[in-house]
């Protein structure tokens, strides 16, 4: 008898509270699809959902969501290119050893096992949830084999000269590959990349957005920006100029943020972010995912009225396992 069927029987017959058993934890559930596409293996802001020592109402609701198998992660996507069995990686956060679970290609589990399961892995910046899942590749885990990192020339300097990471530059884990701005890259026969650079707090390193171009579609994937009025870009011509676009959805209003002004809070929030992309949802050409949720941001609770008024207005929360095609 396992375990947990035996404290069932116990608290069947009355020997053990019924709150001592928990569900057993489930599977987390894999996807796969065919011709190129991004998988979203997160949607929420660099610590997490839940937060660590959080015990609201709604982080309590990430809790049970976890023990479901359906939890959500700090935002990351895989790109796949299931008939090449490539595979790569956009930013390593600290839930990649369960993020990594999402993709199910059975070529990827065996690439995973021969220590080299990316084609490259692409970095926005130098913020916790961003790269810190690098460390799990290194020698205390997976132990990657020489792996091509994607990012700017200061993000590179920044892990190339300050330890634990420069451990994994001097130890061939990883590769660093510093890519120019405002220009496209061509990465392998299907992929493009061209990194777009965004006002953010850049204390360690600076920030980009990644546009990504497959055969058939392009995908903006930007988790992090101070704010879109002080972007060089237009944001709408931006959005507008791809297919999909990944955006920060950090905080749903300034309710989130007792005793702060707007101005000093670094990320746009989704009402703004909505209101200056409103024209490009309605013309129906862009899908517009906001991503990066806070723990304090409402629209993380499923069937909400906040989701319920995103919908309304033409756009999408991102959502582990959504499948965008490239
Ligand atoms: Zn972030
Ligand atoms: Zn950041």
């Amino acid at each position: 008898m396992h375990r947990r069927q035996f404290l069932s029987a116990l608290a069947a017959a009355g020997l053990l509270p019924r709150s001592l058993v928990l569900p057993g934890p489930r599977s987390t559930p894999g996807y796969t699809a065919s011709g190129i596409y991004a998988l979203v293996l997160g949607s929420v802001q660099d610590a997490g959902f839940p937060q660590v020592g959080c015990y609201t109402d709604r982080c309590n609701e990430g809790r049970a969501l976890q023990a479901t198998g359906h939890g959500r992660f700090v935002s990351s996507l895989a790109l796949v290119e299931p008939e090449a069995e490539r595979f790569y990686l956009v930013d390593a956060t600290p839930d990649i050893t369960r993020q990594l679970d999402l993709i199910a290609e059975p070529a990827f589990r065996a690439r995973a096992a021969a220590r080299r399961p990316f084609d490259g892995i692409f970095l926005t910046h130098a913020h916790i949830g961003h790269y810190a899942g690098l460390a799990e590749l290194g020698n205390e885990g997976m132990g990657m084999q020489k792996t091509p990192v994607y990012c700017t020339q200061a993000m590179a300097d920044f892990l190339a000269a300050n330890y634990p990471w420069r451990f994994l530059v001097e130890q061939g884990r990883i590769d660093l590959k510093p890519l120019a701005l405002d220009r496209w890259h061509r990465i392998d026969p299907l992929l493009e990349v061209q990194l777009w650079k965004v006002p953010h707090r850049d204390e360690l390193s600076d920030t980009v957005g990644f546009v990504f171009r497959g055969p058939d579609a392009s995908l903006l994937f930007l988790p992090d920006i101070n704010s879109w009025s002080l972007w060089e870009r237009d944001v709408a011509e931006a959005v507008a100029s791809v297919d999909v676009a990944l955006l920060d959805g950090s905080f749903w209003s300034m309710e989130e943020l007792p005793g702060r002004t707007a101005a000093e809070v670094p990320h746009p929030l989704m009402a703004q972010t909505m209101d200056a992309l409103q024209g490009v949802a309605d013309e129906g050409k862009t899908r517009i995912v906001l991503t990066h949720l806070n723990n304090s941001n409402p629209a993380l609770d499923d069937g909400g009225p906040q989701q319920r008024a995103i919908a309304r207005r033409g756009f999408t929360i991102a959502r582990e396992g959504m499948i965008l095609p490239l």
